[in-house]
């Protein structure tokens, strides 16, 4: 018999499930206990080469207190129905609002949105899950805080605490996010309450200032994880500095990635380049100022001789470095020269200022981005094949030129192998660098959504027997990617499962962690 529901969580009847929404709508009201299609829509959307059923929720709760989540935790454990949780639920690319596993009942916060705090002096903030870039960014111009965000390209739709609980990365000095964090609640499986760190003292006013507290620190265990329900984020805020000075150096051979890096690690670890720089790909940014149909006809992939014409014909590098310089006028001027004169030896680089380019969108975007404007231009990514299907693929790369070319190679090796483009960036940390390559595929075309599987899969696999593994995975991948990891960690992330939830009931899958 068909059920009532569009998808029932795994090993939970309808006559249980009945039971465990009727006690959600208790706790919650019966208008945010969300069960049908046109309801859950929003939730079973997905951009990854895999069916949408794969995915799809059992329900979606709209809670807003601490209280109410204790008490959904309650009914899950009684009923042993897994929730999937969200906080502004954005993961585009990286399975989006859906649950990992089809039935899961997404827990939606972003009606949790209210900001706690924010102090000018120590520059730092605590909001709750649901907050969003834009509101913090709206706040801050409202109050005449002089306080920069770091945001991740999706910038005003996206909310730091789900950013950085997948430990996400901007683009400005603070563009590691995780390394900002200061300070978490979360609310356990068995319904109890922990304030990580100096949260753990009552009358503590560094709960925000310091983060390791005392005794093992705990804040990495809820990232990238399903071990509790984050409920209050702490974290720091960059001072707006007195100038700001974006830049861009064009490169024009694939190979020049290599003097770019060997230039740029020196200048990241002495802060001299104090920002998470750029290095982009023409094709990475090419769906800003063209269509692939322009330049491709047919199956297959890009042909190199294409991507230069692109690049010529839209002025833009092979490689295109953006970075910036922040502080008073002297520090930037002195800077300024030794970037100019570091990348100026060889006589390859090309350098573009703010003066330059203009109204530029490639250089406007990417300026925004670098001191945590709300800019959503990155999605121009979608318009250059089209068709929805996007997969991010992210491996860690030492910052050293001669491993950028070779994780490239195999890149574009694989990628050519089933007919897609080499969409690629590395971004510059100081002493590794994520390699983010948006694999864009038709998710019209079912051939082309079966070969976008079978590549991801052999991204995975070639690049991890070569000892070069992903920071991040979406939903359809993440037990192939856990499974590259040693097995000691994995068993390891399982007795922390099985200790602060036996029963299993908060997002099981979530980077390969079940019970
Ligand atoms: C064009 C484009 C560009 C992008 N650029 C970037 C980029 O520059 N940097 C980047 O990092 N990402 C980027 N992304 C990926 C993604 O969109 C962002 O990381 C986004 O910030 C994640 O969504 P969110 O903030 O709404 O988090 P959410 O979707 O709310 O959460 C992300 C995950 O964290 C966990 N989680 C969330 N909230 C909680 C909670 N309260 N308790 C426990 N676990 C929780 C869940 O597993 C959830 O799936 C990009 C995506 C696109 C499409």
């Amino acid at each position: 018999m068909a059920s009532k529901y569009l998808a029932l969580p795994k090993g939970v009847s309808e006559a249980t499930f009945d039971a465990a929404v009727k006690e959600f709508r208790g706790v919650l009201g019966e208008t945010h206990v969300l069960t049908s299609a046109e309801q859950l829509a929003p939730y079973a959307k997905v951009m990854m080469p895999v069916p949408e059923a794969n995915h799809t929720p059992s329900a979606a709760l709209l809670a807003t207190t601490v209280e109410q989540i204790q008490k959904i935790v309650g009914i899950c454990n009684k009923h042993k129905v897994p929730i999937w949780t969200i906080s502004t639920g954005k993961n585009l690319g990286y399975g989006s609002a859906a649950p990992a596993e089809r039935g899961q009942v997404v827990l939606d916060l972003h009606r949790m949105n209210r900001i706690l705090e924010v102090d000018p002096d120590l520059c730092y903030a605590l909001v709750e899950p649901g907050v969003t870039y834009k509101q913090l960014y709206d706040y801050f111009k409202e109050h005449n805080y002089a306080l920069w965000l770091s945001v991740p390209a999706p910038s005003a739709i996206a909310g730091p605490t789900g950013n950085t609980l997948d430990r996400g990365v901007g683009y400005t000095p603070y563009g590691e996010h995780f390394m900002n964090a200061c300070g978490m609640e979360v609310v356990l499986a068995n319904g109890e309450v922990l304030r990580t760190a100096m949260g753990g003292l009552p009358k503590s006013n560094t709960w925000q200032c310091f983060k390791w507290g005392y005794g093992p620190y705990l804040d990495g265990i809820f990232t990238q994880s399903n071990y509790g329900i984050v409920t209050k984020f702490g974290f720091w805020l960059q001072p707006a500095p007195p100038v700001y000075k974006p830049f861009l150096i064009q490169y024009q051979h694939e190979e020049d990635v290599v003097e770019i890096v060997e230039i740029m690690r020196p200048l990241r670890l002495s802060g001299v380049i104090p920002n998470s720089g750029v290095i982009a790909h023409a094709l990475y940014e090419a769906g800003l100022k063209a269509k692939r149909s322009d330049y491709v006809s047919g199956p297959g992939s890009i042909s190199d001789e294409a991507v230069r014409r692109l690049a010529k014909d839209h002025n833009m590098g092979i490689w295109n470095v953006t970075a910036a310089l922040y502080g008073t006028k002297e520090q930037v001027d002195v800077n300024w020269k030794i970037v100019t004169d570091a990348f100026g030896k060889s006589g390859k680089a090309k350098f573009l200022t703010q003066e330059d380019v203009g109204d530029d969108p490639q250089f406007g975007y990417r300026a925004a981005l670098m001191r945590g404007g709300m800019d959503l231009r990155e999605f121009n990514l979608y318009n250059w094949r089209g068709g929805g299907g996007s997969l991010w693929f992210a491996p860690v790369c030492q910052t050293r030129g001669s491993e950028t070319l070779k994780q490239m190679a195999m890149a574009k090796r694989i990628l050519t192998k089933y007919g897609l483009d080499y969409t690629g960036e590395f971004i510059v940390g100081m002493r590794d660098m994520h390699h983010i390559l948006d694999m864009l595929f038709d998710r019209t075309d079912p051939e082309m959504t079966k070969a976008a599987y079978q590549c991801f899969d052999e991204l995975i696999a070639t690049f991890s027997a070569e000892g070069y593994g992903s920071y991040r995975t979406n939903t359809a991948f993440m037990d192939k990617v856990a499974d590259t990891y040693d097995p000691i960690q994995r068993s390891v992330n399982r007795t922390l499962k099985q200790a602060l939830d036996p029963n299993g009931i908060l997002a099981p899958g979530k980077s390969g962690i079940r019970l």
